[in-house]
């Protein structure tokens, strides 16, 4: 089994994950932190992440016969990145890096699917289930379990070579596979993520208060944007990356070569004016099979009538949010409204 595992481990390496790990899954605390988390009302709206019971924390009830869980990680921080120029420019877009390109789903659901079919090879006719973010499905604690990595204080997985910037996915198998043993942590005192975030999100080391997340609101909410939040959110349309920015085991994190998560569109140094232009088939032909897809055109022009709030308060942004209070979705006329007065209370408080 250990020969297998070291075989299964080299085709993973072959097909561009940077790490596998493989655990006998034991979520039931991971579980119960979960439903704290829940009851404390820090997942806001997001009730798909309890709705599916204990079969989130019980691998073996989700897949009935799961003995091993296969994890494997793949790192997305894209070579033009660029990331502090594009947060330090208020007239610029921050997208989560993660964002800029291509969709990882497909990508690595595919290739999950390609280091089962090796198992099966390898171990004979073994069930296998595999999951890209598509189940209820505890990777981080699981990745935590299968030695990729230790729970950083930002509730990201940190590998001390690559930093925190990758993707997870998992095979579900009734292989009893050898365990990997998990990595201690090496957060120590540093508390660099909880003191950057912009909008306090972290209350405290590990507890993501969803609420006050910017990922939430920029990506998950279709709801209004808390006006007290907007001017934190800055020039962040899609998602935030503070957390990882900061984080000194990302400072040597490695770039990935894959072509799919390179950026797209020039999207890594988009202007927060010219997508206010963005005609509904604009944003189509730039969300087309990438994350940003999810938030939808009016979710997208939401945020960019936020950030154009934050920027300078001069002709450019000014005319970009007098076009987006003419915009046919109500929502973005609220924001872009808000931003107008925003961006004049601020040149007032400056005159
Ligand atoms: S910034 Fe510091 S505390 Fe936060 S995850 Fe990184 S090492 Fe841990």
């Amino acid at each position: 089994m250990t020969d297998l595992k070291t075989e299964l481990r080299h085709y993973a390496l072959e097909l561009g994950f940077a790490r596998l790990g493989v655990s006998h899954p034991d979520l039931e605390e991971a579980g119960e932190r979960l439903a704290q988390w829940w009851q404390r009302g820090h997942g806001a709206d997001m009730d798909y992440m309890i709705k599916h019971g204990s079969k989130r924390h019980r691998p073996a009830e989700l897949i009935p016969g799961t003995l091993s869980v296969i994890s494997v990680s793949l790192p997305y921080w894209p070579e033009q990145a660029d990331s502090m120029a594009a947060l330090g420019d208020p007239r610029r877009a921050y997208i989560a890096r993660y964002a800029l390109g291509r969709d990882y789903h497909k990508l690595m659901r595919k290739r999950l699917a390609r280091l089962a079919a090796r198992l099966v090879e390898l171990a004979g006719p073994v069930q296998t289930r595999v999951f890209v973010d598509s189940a209820p499905v505890l990777e981080k604690p699981l990745a935590v379990q299968a030695g990729l990595g230790w729970m950083g204080k930002n509730t990201l997985i940190l590998d001390r070579q690559l930093g925190s910037a990758f993707f997870l996915g998992e095979i579900y198998t009734d292989l009893h596979l050898p365990a990997d043993t998990a990595v201690p942590s090496s957060c120590g005192s540093c508390r660099a993520c909880i003191d950057v975030c912009p909008t306090h999100a972290l209350r405290a080391p590990y507890r993501l208060d969803a609420r006050l997340c910017i990922s939430y609101w920029t990506i998950e909410s279709r709801a209004d944007i808390p006006e007290a939040l907007r001017p934190a959110i800055g020039n962040r349309i899609f998602g935030c990356d503070d957390c990882q920015l900061i984080c000194p085991w990302n400072r040597y994190a490695r770039t990935t070569e894959e072509k799919d998560l390179q950026s797209r569109h020039g999207l890594h140094a988009a202007r927060l004016s010219d997508l206010s232009c963005y005609s509904e088939e604009d944003y189509r032909r730039i969300s087309e099979g990438s994350a940003l897809g999810r938030i939808g055109y009016e979710g997208f022009l939401r945020n960019v009538a936020v950030g154009l709030g934050n920027a300078p308060a001069e002709p450019a942004t000014q005319a970009a949010l007098y076009r987006l209070c003419q915009h046919d979705s109500a929502q973005v006329r609220r924001h872009a409204q808000w931003s107008l007065e925003w961006l004049a209370a601020r040149s007032a408080a400056h005159a």
